[in-house]
């Protein structure tokens, strides 16, 4: 820490983001990315795009990516904002509504942090005992609510009917869901942004549209919320998706042939993964995204993790209650998670003896 940095970030927290390791032969189910590559399309989109035209800056407006998320959820364009990542939209949000936040303790690790950096008044409710929301805790509230739906890194989703009363429940509060995973088998809200005011739908095109290295996230709301989600992107980046960004997201969002094709076999492998694992004695929280969450009474979260990482099979763990036995593995291709299982196998076999 140098001498000069404020006062107030003394003793902040940053987030601090899974692994990237360079691992000889590694598997990397450790931060949830799409284990297929974008769309053909989206490759041809950044391939053709007129790099000559770098040297001019984007539109701001990233009318672009704007009309083909429109188009795709049939809602108008000023109900539709666009971010550098869903971090930097969710960034906004607490810039623009973060006056008093409340969020669930187990969730995703950036929700904290940003409170922290934005300087917001803060409440993290805590799940049960099953790591599930309690939709109970979120009704009427006296500050914005931000979930994540399906919730990370549990996988485990509200249904559309806790939602709507979460929404009705706090007409004067903003309730952000957070849908980071809904591709995987979660229904969106997105159609809620079109009858009450109340909510803002976020997403990211880094995990069901395989563009994790790209940086593009997207908000879905009224068109007021919209409007304070973009006085803050131009009072703080009006640039915020390059000119590729731009491209390559509205191709990714319009050829859904291979959208559907890719988070179908998500799932798929995602559903016999999880039988396995129960099969070798794990529990295996219900999941609708591209991870999974589970434990073992034979083999505490810590050693799993640390056993699988000698193999070179890399996924998520955290130190903390009340998910210490846990560990969160992201869904990669079928032959990824067999290898997971195989060394799996080696590693319980080893313990028993
Ligand atoms: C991955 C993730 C994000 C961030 O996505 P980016 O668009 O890559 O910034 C936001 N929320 C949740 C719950 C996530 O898991």
């Amino acid at each position: 820490m140098s001498r000069f940095l404020r006062e107030k970030y003394m003793d902040m927290e940053p987030y601090t983001p899974g692994e990237q390791p360079q691992m000889k032969d590694l598997v990397k189910l450790n931060t949830n990315e799409n284990p297929y590559p974008p769309s053909p399309k989206v490759i041809n989109a950044i391939l053709e795009g007129n790099t000559g035209d770098l040297l001019r800056y984007p539109d701001p407006e990233a009318k672009e990516l704007v009309e083909a998320v429109a188009e795709y959820y049939g809602v108008p364009e000023k109900c539709v904002a666009v971010g550098n990542g869903s971090d930097e939209i969710l960034a906004f949000v607490y810039m623009a509504f973060g006056e008093k936040v409340y969020f669930p303790s187990i969730s995703y690790g950036f929700y904290p942090v940003f409170a922290e950096t934005f300087m917001c008044d803060f409440k993290a409710i805590p799940l049960d005992e099953g790591l599930a929301i309690r939709p109970d805790d979120y009704i009427g509230l006296d500050g914005t609510i931000i979930l994540a739906n399906p919730n990370a890194p549990t996988g485990m989703t509200l249904t559309p009917g806790e939602i709507e009363d979460i929404i009705k429940t706090n007409a004067d509060h903003l309730v952000v869901i957070d849908e980071a995973y809904a591709d995987f088998g979660t229904q969106t809200s997105v159609p809620l942004t079109q009858i009450y005011d109340n909510v803002l739908v976020v997403q990211t095109l880094s995990k069901s549209r395989s563009l994790a290295g790209m940086r593009i996230g997207i908000a879905i709301g009224s068109e007021e919320v919209i409007e304070d989600i973009n006085k803050m992107k131009f009072s703080f980046n009006p640039y915020n998706l390059d000119r590729l960004a731009i491209k390559a997201g509205a191709a990714a969002i319009r050829d859904d042939e291979y959208f559907q094709e890719t988070r179908a076999k998500v799932m798929e492998t995602r559903e016999w993964f999880s039988e396995k694992m129960r099969d070798l004695g794990f529990t295996v929280l219900p999941s609708k995204s591209n991870f999974v969450f589970c434990r073992s009474d034979k083999i505490s979260g810590q050693e799993y993790f640390d056993e699988l990482r000698k193999r070179a099979v890399v996924v998520r763990h955290w130190e903390k209650d009340p998910i210490r036995d846990y560990v969160r593995i992201t869904i990669g291709r079928d032959e990824d998670m067999e290898r997971l299982i195989e060394v799996t196998e080696e590693i319980l076999c080893e313990k028993a003896k």
